[in-house]
């Protein structure tokens, strides 16, 4: 079986310097990845995780030691000063209220951001060191969003997933974060990307739009994976001998009473306080159930050292006394309030025994409290959920009964109607939820990522990447061969520019290229979709003696007669006025969007627009082309960030099939590189001449017809340099 790196903030246990002993970690994250079942999932699961470096060194080498017998962990010391900068300042106090949306208590901080780096790199060189090649590297949740970055930086080819376990905020949110870009570059980096619920996968996506001003990643490489409980072991839970037992002695206390119940560790996205809020209400518009309903509220204690937990826990108490004092009697109280953990065995025995559970989460990834609810109850006395619509498990328990946690007045009547159910449809509603979870687990959670994660490469993936010396194996055959060489200008040659007229080849390139011309055997030809003036400004006036294309082949230039042949013979020009006159329209409406004229091709050009809107313009203008335009030799194309309506003549791939036929002697080797949509045709044509040894090359990372990649346009003069070395070795 391979293995699988599970990266974390916290191992399963944390270490307690007060008590001088390791206790179990709590958390959703925790109990999910504590129940997956390696032979299920088919991959060794070893643990890495951060600890601190306060931690007895003997304590760690017997955890080590213990750990071998479960699942194998590997702690990653991190001196503790750095680690609670990171933890405390970073983590907690910018993310973590940033993508719950609780944008008040967002404290941003520097040095917290200068330790999450610190920590994500420490973190990163564990994992460095201790991967092998064919391990999978799998990184969980917020506290570690640049460690795919720094991973794949040095081992490109590790398969690298993450896993955000909080939700993702709406874009108009996360652009609010200063070290956005950083952020995003580095979860882009991840072969795969995946999200609990849908929403927060199109707030990734239309982030990384507005941040990064594109959506580079294909679909494949992010998805919606719902996480989900070890379902067997809540179900064995609840027929335990010491569960029973405890469900015998609660049934003492409670007798008739309806509990209503509510599990959630101290937090301000958990929503208590409006809970409380909710159930205040419920009793005054409801007197009826006075005396007859009592809510059983446990909240486990965390980050108890921060002062405005301790607040929230004052706020949660004085609520919960007010709401006792003014509903209570000597026989009845209205709210249990408990604030400690409890043991397995008494959740589910509350689990069994109450009549509804309330999980009021103002914003909550997923709540796996929800899932382990569905799981505990029995046929014969099924329960019922209020379920927050800000949860990630909305979306997975389909009958659970839907809250506005915001509305309290509407959750009062929910409650009423919720204690009101009845049984056998609490029953029908209940298994069915209770059947989807038992064929979906927390172990089917991570065997279906982690199959998507290590999903056959496609063709695309297959293309070789240049390695790091810049020099394709192919390469060393070149010397001797005569090589007919195909490259585009913008975003090859150049790098793609705001202002199309300002591009210029840099002074390597020149070097570079001047070098190529006085190659015997190498014919180097510019196949450009730039106008004749342009690519004449650029090489000829640079005293260039390369054959040039324009206009996507349209017109070719002979170096030697000094010339330009038209190579469309029969034009007509009819389209472009129809054309000129609605893109004169979208451009009215387009701040920053402008015009091409190329001759037999138009382009319209939005790079330099906002960018949504562009996009939505460019959708629309693109189909209405296609409309105008059904019964005219033109092709409407979109490229990156323009739209272009050009003759079908003006074709790349047309134009290198010609040009090769008029070769008075056959080339051994066919080069083409290029990085736009339109030197796909370039590419498909040569794909079919194999007898021509054709080495497509696409730079970028899109879908191609390439068979080789160069990932950045500014790597191309590296490759370049190696080709020139190449033709004399
Ligand atoms: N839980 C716990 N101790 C308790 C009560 C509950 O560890 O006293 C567990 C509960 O079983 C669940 C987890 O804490 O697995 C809470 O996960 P959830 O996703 O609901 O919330 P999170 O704390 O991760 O935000």
């Amino acid at each position: 079986m391979s293995r699988c790196l599970l990266i974390s903030n916290r191992l399963p246990f944390a270490y307690n310097s007060k008590l001088g002993a390791f206790t179990p970690s709590a958390g959703g994250l925790a109990s999910a990845i504590k129940g997956l079942d390696s032979s299920k999932v088919g991959f060794d699961f070893e643990w890495m995780g951060i600890m601190t470096d306060d931690v007895d060194a003997q304590m760690l080498e017997q955890l080590k030691a213990d750990s071998t017998k479960s699942i194998p962990c590997h702690p990653i010391i991190v001196p503790k000063e750095e680690y609670d900068h990171y933890y405390n300042s970073y983590c907690n106090n910018v993310i973590w209220p940033l993508f719950h949306y609780e944008r008040s208590m967002v404290r941003h901080s520097q040095k917290g951001w200068e330790s999450y780096i610190t920590v994500n790199k420490l973190v990163a060189d564990a994992i460095l060191a201790e991967a092998k090649d064919d391990d999978i590297v799998w990184v969980h949740d917020f506290q570690l969003m640049l460690v795919p970055g720094y991973v794949k930086e040095q081992r490109p080819k590790l398969k690298v997933g993450f896993f955000l376990h909080i939700p993702f905020p709406s874009s108009e949110i996360f652009r609010e974060l200063p070290q956005r870009r950083e952020i995003l570059q580095s979860v882009m980096r991840c072969d795969l990307v995946g999200f609990h619920d849908l929403s927060y996968l199109n707030h990734f996506r239309s982030s990384l739009q507005r941040v990064l001003g594109e959506v580079p990643m294909s679909d494949k490489m992010w998805g919606v994976y719902p996480i989900s409980v070890d379902s067997k072991h809540f179900m064995d839970l609840a027929d335990a001998p010491e569960t029973q037992e405890c469900i015998r002695q609660y049934s003492e206390n409670k007798k008739n009473m309806k509990w209503i119940l509510g599990v959630d560790r101290l937090d301000y996205i958990k929503g208590i306080l409006l809970k409380l809020r909710s159930f205040k209400s419920f009793l005054k518009k409801f007197p009826e159930w006075l005396g007859k309903v009592q809510m059983v509220q446990i909240v486990i204690p965390s980050r108890t050292e921060v002062p405005e937990y301790q607040q929230l826990k004052r706020q949660i108490e004085q609520l919960v006394s007010s709401i006792n004092g003014e509903y209570g009697t000597p026989t009845y109280m209205p709210i249990h309030y408990i604030y400690h953990p409890v043991s397995e065995n008494e959740l589910s025995a509350l689990y069994q025994l109450s009549e509804v559970l309330h999980v009021g989460s103002r914003r909550d990834g997923m709540n796996l409290v929800s899932l382990e609810y569905v799981m505990s109850q029995k046929r014969d006395n099924p329960g019922i959920i209020l379920l927050s619509e800000f949860t990630g498990a909305h979306s997975t328990l389909s009958y659970a009964m839907s809250i506005n946690p915001w509305n309290i007045h509407d959750t009062a009547g929910r409650i009423n109607e919720a204690l009101s159910h009845p049984e056998d449809l609490c029953r029908r509603e209940m298994l069915a939820m209770k059947d989807f979870l038992r064929n979906y687990t927390s172990s089917d959670w991570a065997k279906i990522f982690l199959r998507d994660l290590l999903k056959e490469p496609t063709e695309q993936e297959r293309a070789q990447v240049l390695p790091v010396n810049g020099r394709f194996p192919w390469m060393r055959d070149l010397a001797g061969k005569r090589v007919l060489f195909f490259c585009d200008l913008d975003g090859t040659l150049a790098p793609i520019s705001a202002f199309p007229k300002d591009v210029r080849l840099n002074e390597r390139t020149i070097e570079l290229l001047k070098k190529i011309s006085e190659k015997d055997d190498c014919q180097f030809v510019v196949v450009s979709g730039r106008d004749k003036e342009f690519l004449e400004e650029q090489f000829v006036h640079h005293d260039f003696k390369f054959p040039l294309a324009a206009c996507h082949g349209a017109y070719s230039y002979n170096p030697m007669e000094q010339q330009w042949t038209n190579l469309i013979p029969h034009d007509s020009t009819k389209w472009k006025d129809t054309v000129l006159e609605i893109l004169k329209l979208y451009t009215l409406r387009t701040p920053g969007s402008f015009i091409e004229d190329k001759g037999h091709a138009i382009t319209w050009h939005y790079r330099n627009s906002p960018i949504e809107f562009a996009d939505f313009l460019a959708n629309k203008l693109f189909f209405e082309l296609e409309e105008v335009l059904t019964s005219q030799p033109v092709q409407v194309n979109r490229g990156k960030k323009v739209i272009e309506v050009k003759s079908i003549h003006a074709n790349k791939g047309f134009f290198v099939q010609q040009w090769i036929l008029q070769q008075a002697q056959k080339p051994d080797v066919v080069v083409a590189i290029g990085d736009d949509t339109t030197d796909e045709d370039m590419f498909g044509v040569l794909q079919e001449r194999k007898d021509l040894l054709p080495f497509c090359i696409k730079v970028g990372r899109e879908e191609t017809q390439a068979n080789y990649l160069i990932g950045e346009q500014k790597s191309v003069n590296q490759f370049l340099q190696n080709f020139l070395t190449s033709l004399d070795q």
